[in-house]
């Protein structure tokens, strides 16, 4: 991951389990795009019992690492590893959210969990390491050399201060002296002894002097090139640590948001089933229900209302609107639905004649009170009523009791305002 740092989505669990479905529906949410992490749907034509999304059903989102080897290859995870990081770093860097979806957890570890780096290029060590054997043992040579090179100096020094500095007698001295022959043959040989000592230890000098540069040059050589195997090594060191740390805050900031984003999901989908379950049922029942209501306001059955004008409305009862008036996930909700515990009364929005008390459909037991002037109000998904056909109700008198009747997902009372049959938002009269 060396382009683009953001957090990485993963869907796990058993098989079968909706992961696919659920990938998409998160990467459609948030922008994403499936990298896939299921070890079977590596395989071309392992379409049979791997849960491998149709092309519709993966509704135009991209989906990658799907059908990458023939069957015949034999998958690797150190091959899969690199693949998927490489992937999950270029959907990164477009912006994007990589949503890791699979059944297979050793796959999904080997991109998430798995914070070891292969090491450093072997060789690469391997190079560093015998430059630093050498280094050492050059440094070692080049201080017994060092020592070699002082004592030789020192033989000299003392060689010369010995011939020039103690009055030593010339050659001419010594024959001149010589009591005999063979006493002058004796110090001309000590003479000779004294050239070719002074020969020797001044080769030794010339030796230890140029073996001692030699060995100086190696090690600086050897220690160039140690200083720049170092530094690449260390630069190496340095980018594995920065990619791993990266890796690291985006796994964190990934554990917060990944348990945030699962259960907001969870509710909006649980919130978007009840909907559709109810409002779809009301919708069946909602034509029905306005040609009631206008036969009943046309074939002139008696309204004791007076007439409401906008906001003269009571409340049915006291509680939160838990949905409101108007379209959504592509469904018209036609009333509002207010929360309160089954069996609280339901009073009358205003005064009026009961045009419909008894069960319709989605409805459940369902009260509708005619107000005059084309206005009526419904109250629906009752546990009982307190009222029938025909009778005259009063603003705020007892007319049912809530419940969850017909197609409700808990207790309610879906309050409608209609005017000549059609719904309108009750808000508009509360
Ligand atoms: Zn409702």
């Amino acid at each position: 991951m060396t382009s683009g740092d953001g957090p990485v989505l993963a869907v796990v669990g058993p098989t079968a389990a909706g992961k696919s479905d659920l990938g998409v529906a998160l990467a459609e949410t948030l922008g994403g795009e499936i990298v896939n992490a299921d070890s079977m749907q590596l395989y071309r034509g392992m379409d049979v019992g791997t849960a491998k999304l149709t092309p519709a059903e993966r509704r135009g989102v991209p989906h990658h690492l799907l059908d990458i080897w023939p069957v015949t290859e034999t998958a690797s995870v150190a091959a899969y590893q690199s693949l998927a990081r490489a992937v999950i770093a270029d959907v990164l860097g477009r912006g994007r959210v990589p949503v890791l979806v699979g059944g297979s957890g050793l796959y999904v570890r080997a991109v998430l969990d798995d914070l070891r780096f292969p090491g450093t290029d072997p060789a690469l060590r391997g190079r560093l390491e015998r430059l630093n054997a050498r280094h050492a043992e050059q440094s070692r040579k080049l201080g017994i050399l060092r020592d070699q090179h002082a004592t030789a100096i020192a033989r000299l020094e003392a060689r010369v201060r010995q011939i020039y500095l103690e009055d030593t007698p010339d050659t001419l001295s010594f024959v001149l002296e010589a009591s005999s022959f063979a006493d002058l043959l004796d110090h001309v040989e000590f003479l000779n002894d004294i050239g070719r000592q002074d020969d020797r230890i001044a080769m030794q000098v010339a030796h230890a002097t140029a073996a001692m540069a030699a060995a100086r040059a190696e090690t600086a050589r050897i220690r160039a090139r140690v200083a720049d195997t170092t530094r690449v090594v260390g630069a190496r060191v340095a980018e594995q640590r920065a990619a791993r740390d990266r890796l690291v805050a985006s796994r964190d900031a990934l554990s917060s948001a990944r348990s945030d984003k699962r259960e907001t999901l969870g509710e909006i989908r649980a919130d978007r089933a009840d909907f559709v379950a109810e409002v779809g049922a009301l919708e069946r029942e909602s034509a029905a229900l306005a040609a009631k209501i206008r036969s009943s306001q046309g074939a002139g059955v008696a309204s004791t209302g007076s007439g409401v004008s906008a906001s003269g409305f009571l409340w049915p009862v006291h509680g939160a609107v838990t949905s409101g008036y108007g379209w959504r996930w592509g469904r018209m909700h036609e009333g509002i639905d207010i929360s309160v515990p089954s069996g609280s009364s339901v009073v009358a929005a205003a005064s009026g004649t009961v045009i419909y008390a008894g069960w319709l459909g989605g409805y459940g037991n369902l009260v509708v009170v005619d107000h005059g002037n084309g206005l009526s109000t419904a109250y629906a998904h009752n546990s009982g009523l307190a009222v029938g056909v025909g009778a005259s109700v009063g603003q705020g008198q007892t007319i049912a009791y809530s419940g969850s009747t017909g197609s409700s997902t808990g207790p309610h009372v879906h309050f409608e305002v209609r005017v000549n049959g059609s719904a309108v938002d009750p808000l508009g009269y509360l």
